[in-house]
């Protein structure tokens, strides 16, 4: 868990994550779980949506205590979330709904 992080999974719910292709050639779990996008809507940083369906909760990697099952992988969209009081209260807003 990186500094500053309490483990409440906020970040890792509820927000459009992505993948890149660069992301799944390091991680091959990330190329076998996740739902790849189409190629005429994929980007340099999206080529992977890590929720399975529109209504899931959470991360296809978050596991049952809020961990990540591919953290020392972990995509670049995620490594470039740096917690802080602010970061993160906005994320438990947002997946509160508010
Ligand atoms: S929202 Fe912040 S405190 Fe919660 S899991 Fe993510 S980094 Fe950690
Ligand atoms: S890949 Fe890991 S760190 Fe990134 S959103 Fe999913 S569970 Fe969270």
């Amino acid at each position: 868990m990186v500094k500053g992080c309490i483990g409440c999974g906020a970040c890792c719910r509820k927000y459009p994550l992505f993948a890149s292709k660069a992301d799944a050639e390091r991680e091959p779990l990330i190329r076998k779980e996740a739902h790849e996008l189409p190629e005429r809507v994929q980007d340099k940083t999206r080529a992977y949506e890590l929720h399975r369906l529109p209504d899931q909760e959470a991360c296809i990697f978050n596991d049952q205590n809020n961990r990540c099952r591919i953290y020392a992988t972990r995509p670049a969209m995620c490594r470039n979330f740096i917690p802080s009081p602010k970061a993160c209260q906005a994320a438990r807003e947002r997946i509160a709904g508010r």
